[in-house]
């Protein structure tokens, strides 16, 4: 994915110049399966959710859905990516039209696909006692729920087509702990009962442990690991990886992050995150990494992937 960039005034003038966001990206999901994608602001990870959902155009790249491909028929392609994919977006009360009531706001993307008033009363009530709200929420306006609450009703939009997968990007932002328990329990319980796929974005990654079966890890619009989610905390492989883990109080792993991710308009040679790595090496500052398979569904972006925890391993550099 690409980005024009330039000054303001640049830009009035024509001169833009393209800036690329995401490079080398590959997703696969399972039906059932609920994907985590982890990493700091400015990783990519919202990018990339918006480039699965046709939000953000692409200068190269390809997305199959049930079968069907992005390369293919696009018209067919983004009807289809429509339907069969929902959205839950960081900011609920954003994605809710103030001056609409909530069982319209749900029922829009029904609405859409031509579905009639009377089918989307029905659906309305169905969907907002699938969320786990009362009838009466039909009536009401955004500004007369809570932050928990319009997460609710976000899900019941996302799902009001029956979509085989959901992008849900930081759906647990800024509620408090027992209000994202609730959440993630009834995400867990929907899928239990229908079989969706979740992409879910976050940066927390206890959320990303309770509810995810595999979690990549995103750092400068890369995946630089990716793994089951039980081996990613057990052994993770990047160093990356490691310090974020780190930062949020995992035993035994690197010392915390220090600097800022750098600008996606310079990025450094070499391994991306030399800049920040504690292994780095002259090799990491010149030549790119290639992927290594260091387990089962585990691959890690790295000159140096680390070894299991309580092995050594040949290829990790000595101490500097
Ligand atoms: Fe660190 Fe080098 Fe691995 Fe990059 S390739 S993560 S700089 S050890």
């Amino acid at each position: 994915v690409r980005y024009p960039t330039g000054s303001l005034f640049g830009r009035l003038r024509g001169e833009v110049r393209e800036v690329t966001v995401l490079d080398g990206v590959s997703l696969t999901l399972d039906q059932g399966e609920t994907l985590g994608l982890v990493g700091e602001s400015g990783s990519g990870k919202t990018t990339l959710g918006r480039a699965i959902g046709g939000m953000t155009p692409m200068a190269a790249g390809s997305i199959t859905l049930a079968g069907i491909s992005a390369t293919g028929r696009q018209d067919v392609f983004w009807r289809e990516m429509r339907r069969q994919v929902g959205f839950m977006f960081q900011d609920p009360m954003a994605a809710l039209d103030p001056r609409m009531r909530l069982a319209a706001s749900i029922t829009e993307p029904l609405a859409v696909n031509g579905i009639g008033r009377t089918e989307r009363r029905r659906r309305a009530g169905d969907l907002l006692a699938e969320v786990g709200l009362s009838p009466d929420f039909a009536e009401r306006f955004p500004h007369q729920i809570s932050g928990g609450q319009a997460r609710r009703v976000t899900v019941a939009r996302a799902l009001s087509l029956r979509p085989r997968l959901v992008i849900a990007d930081e759906p647990t932002a800024g509620l408090d702990l027992s209000v994202q328990g609730e959440l993630l329990n009834l995400l867990n319980a929907i899928q239990a009962a229908s079989s969706v796929s979740f992409l879910f974005i976050t940066h927390n990654l206890a959320v990303a442990r309770h509810v995810t079966d595999r979690v990549a890890v995103m750092y400068l619009g890369r995946i630089v690991e990716s793994a089951r989610t039980a081996d990613i905390f057990a052994r993770p492989g990047h160093p990356y990886t490691r310090a974020l883990l780190s930062a949020h109080g995992a035993p035994g792993a690197t010392p915390r992050l220090t600097g800022e991710i750098p600008s996606l308009k310079r990025r450094p040679q070499g391994c991306e995150f030399h800049t920040r790595c504690p292994l780095a090496t002259d090799r990491c500052r010149s030549e790119p990494p290639a992927e290594h398979l260091i387990g089962p569904q585990h691959q890690v972006r790295c000159h140096f992937p680390l070894a299991p925890a309580g092995k050594a391993s040949p290829q990790v550099p000595p101490a500097h």
